[in-house]
């Protein structure tokens, strides 16, 4: 199908309707990469992510009485840095490229991919706003938000949410823990272990027929009818949003921790898997407002979806979607296998995003077989679709010539890489095992097909 697309850049629009791999970097990028400060109608700073940290850090006494997983961590929930030199390694990272980190939300508790972060905030947001409103607590101690009296009140409430999987997980397993009941609206392709994950705590799991985005109509349009119904909205939920981004200043804490220097003699590169737009989003939103111009951050989207770019190629304001230009959305990345991006996340990014490259379905499982063989990394395909960043970066005429843009290619020996990796703890061993062996042999030829 052919569409009225405006598109700026032909050679990138091309490759992007053709599914090619291709690495994009961002002309409308501001000179102080600042983000858009506006959610809709609502001004956004890092006041509102250090509110979502603080929400955290008061909820945890109660999240570690709630799972005895956490207990270890005091009610964090929170993922490492990993110094990784075999992969580093395996990356073709040269010494002259700079040092490599992962940071590994693939093995976040209670939800096993990075939506715990969003996904928990925003259901801690609304029992916490719901519980102080029946005088059930204060926000100064939430110690009977786990009380009988709070669970009894939020039996009486639905929180709803649609999702391709590891956001029902997430919302599912915390909104159930708490009391609500709990519905989760998933497409026919979410995996089935998904699926009876849920359904073994309690959530009610309805299956429709079609993509993420119908499920999601769906889930929001039974949600709304319902005045004692919360519905987790992935394409525009600022709560969520704000979650992510909270990770930004545990990573700032973390690269200090590491005695890594962020500035301009010190540049940090991101890499974060993409769906709608909302994590990464959140996560470059915090960053940008740490670090300004010295982090730059790459989005990585299936070549299948990548519905985020095509977003912000798109300049008729219509938030296209990736059929519209006749790709499939079609991937084993289920966490990314999103049609349309969230047209807000798109709009705060704008200003600020490096860049995005797509990533098609074989380079995933070359790098979950690479993960673990370098770095003993168990994760599933979504989570490895940002580990081509470096490569697209260092070793591609476009990511040359925005190092050389920005003046940054004389600096990369004491530049950082962080390559996100954001889920695979709870894919069962047999699954697991099926992406690992659809890897191996893919490893040896993954760079073959990244063009110039
Ligand atoms: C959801 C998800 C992402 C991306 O998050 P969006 O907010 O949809 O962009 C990345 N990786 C995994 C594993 C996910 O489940």
């Amino acid at each position: 199908m052919t569409t009225q697309l405006q598109q700026e850049n032909t050679e990138i629009s091309l490759a992007l309707e053709e599914g090619d791999p291709l690495l994009w970097t961002n002309p409308m990028r501001v000179s102080n990469g600042m983000p858009g400060a506006t959610w809709g109608d609502r001004k956004i700073d890092l006041e509102d992510v250090k509110s979502a940290a603080s929400r955290f850090k008061r909820f945890a006494p109660v999240l570690s009485q709630l799972f005895p997983e956490l207990i270890e961590s005091k009610g964090t929930i929170e993922s490492p840095l990993l110094v990784v030199p075999v992969l580093e390694h395996a990356l073709d990272l040269a010494p002259g490229d700079g040092r490599l980190y992962v940071k590994a939300d693939h093995g976040l508790p209670i939800a096993g991919s990075i939506k715990a972060r969003g996904g928990i905030h925003e259901v801690l947001e609304f029992a916490e706003t719901l519980a102080i409103a029946n005088g059930i607590c204060s926000s100064d101690d939430l110690s009977a938000i786990a009380s009988q009296k709070a669970r009894e009140l939020f039996s009486d409430y639905q929180v709803a949410v649609g999702s391709t999987g590891n956001l029902g997980l997430s919302i599912g397993v915390i909104a159930s823990a708490l009391g609500f009941k709990t519905t989760v609206h998933m497409s026919s392709d979410a995996k089935a272990w998904k699926k009876d994950r849920l359904r073994n705590r309690g959530v009610t799991v309805v299956e429709h027929e079609g993509d993420y985005a119908a499920a999601v109509a769906a889930g929001r349009a039974e949600s709304e009818a319902d005045p004692r119904s919360h519905f987790v909205d992935d394409e525009g939920s600022l709560s969520l949003f704000l979650g992510y981004a909270a990770a930004a200043l545990h990573l700032r804490d973390q690269l200090d921790e590491e005695g890594v220097v962020v500035d301009a003699e010190h540049p940090l590169f991101v890499y974060i898997p993409c769906g709608v737009g909302g994590a990464p989003g959140g996560i470059a939103f915090g960053l940008a407002h740490l670090f300004g111009a010295n982090v730059h951050c790459f989005f990585a989207e299936p070549t299948a979806s990548p519905c985020f770019l095509l977003s912000l190629l798109d300049k008729s304001g219509s938030n296209p979607s990736v059929y519209d230009v006749g790709l499939t959305n079609k991937t084993e990345a289920d966490g990314l296998a999103v049609p349309r991006a969230s047209e807000r996340a798109v709009s705060v990014m704008r200003p600020a995003i490096a860049g995005a490259f797509t990533v098609p379905d074989d380079h995933l499982f070359a790098h979950v077989h690479t993960a673990m063989v370098c770095e003993s990394i168990r994760i599933e395909p979504s989570a490895a679709a940002a580990f081509d960043g470096p490569h697209w970066l260092t070793a591609s005429v476009a990511g040359r010539r925005y190092l050389a843009e920005k003046g940054l290619d004389t600096r990369m020996a004491s530049a950082t890489h962080v390559i996100w990796t954001t889920g695979g703890l709870f894919v069962p061993e047999a699954e697991y095992q099926g992406f690992y062996r659809r890897g191996v042999g893919l490893a040896v030829s993954r760079w073959d097909a990244i063009g110039e």
